[in-house]
């Protein structure tokens, strides 16, 4: 059975090697330090939503969520250079949330996790931070994403999600967003069937080349700075070589 996401879809369309080192040969990925603080705060505001009764929903508890969490880093971690400069960060993009957002609204779904046939021998699975309902009944899928709208935006991973909700719960996915948590900043945009037939045709084509796949080539190019296999990387001298030359 060959088990697809659109994190892995990413991953191989961004460098072959890194795929390998992450799905086949199962490496330790090196986190960055901003990885543990974005996930701290999705956690929270999963939990915020999926957890607490809507009249227990204010900005002090969500605040409270994330120093709470946050006290419960470790210590090694909390000592490491730069850890203080995103624990502000991140508390500000969330009071600028518990601002902008209505804190007391009701999503359909916080966090989950679905994965379903999308071929013979294939499944597409994946976890979505949440999914509201539309006033015509139809669902709108809402990812959040820690740090500034990046100008450019790949939607594949919405189409992606997309799909799995409508084959699960047989109801109609009309849009799906971006919430950029540090500028406040959404993207967002209506699904067509044929986005969504032409995203799945794009899986189904990823799924043959990554089983065809047999040399994973590396893609060096600016990503490399971010990748959490840089260390353990076959060509991390060139890498280093051209971030000097190109300043990345
Ligand atoms: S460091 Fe760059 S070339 Fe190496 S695996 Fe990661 S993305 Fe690929």
């Amino acid at each position: 059975m060959f088990r697809l996401s659109p994190l892995r879809v990413r991953v191989f369309n961004t460098c072959h090697l890194r795929y390998r080192y992450q799905y086949v040969d199962k490496l330790q990925a090196r986190l960055r330090i901003a990885d543990t603080a974005g996930s701290l705060v999705h956690n929270v505001l999963c939990d915020f939503f999926g957890k607490l009764p809507r009249e227990e929903r204010d900005r002090e508890r969500l605040i409270a969520m994330f120093e709470e969490r946050w006290a419960a880093l470790s210590p090694r971690y909390l000592r490491m250079e730069g850890v203080e400069e995103l624990h502000d960060r991140n508390l500000g993009a969330l009071q600028r949330f518990a601002e902008r957002e209505d804190l007391g609204a009701e999503p359909f779904q916080v966090e989950a996790y679905v994965q379903v046939p999308i071929a013979p021998e294939v499944i597409l699975f994946g976890r979505m931070d949440r999914i509201d309902e539309e006033p015509d009944k139809t669902l709108h899928i809402i990812d959040y994403k820690t740090g500034s709208h990046p100008g450019d935006v790949d939607p594949s991973q919405l189409h992606l999600y997309a799909i799995m909700i409508e084959r699960k719960l047989e109801r109609t996915v009309s849009r799906a967003s971006f919430w950029y948590l540090d500028d406040g900043s959404v993207w967002t945009t209506a699904l067509t069937s044929s986005d969504k037939k032409q995203a799945l045709a794009g899986a189904l084509a990823t799924v043959k080349d990554i089983e065809r796949e047999k040399k994973f080539k590396p893609n060096i190019a600016p990503h490399c700075a971010g990748c959490p296999y840089l260390y353990t990387c076959d060509v991390r001298e060139e890498i280093a070589q051209r971030r000097q030359a190109e300043g990345w």
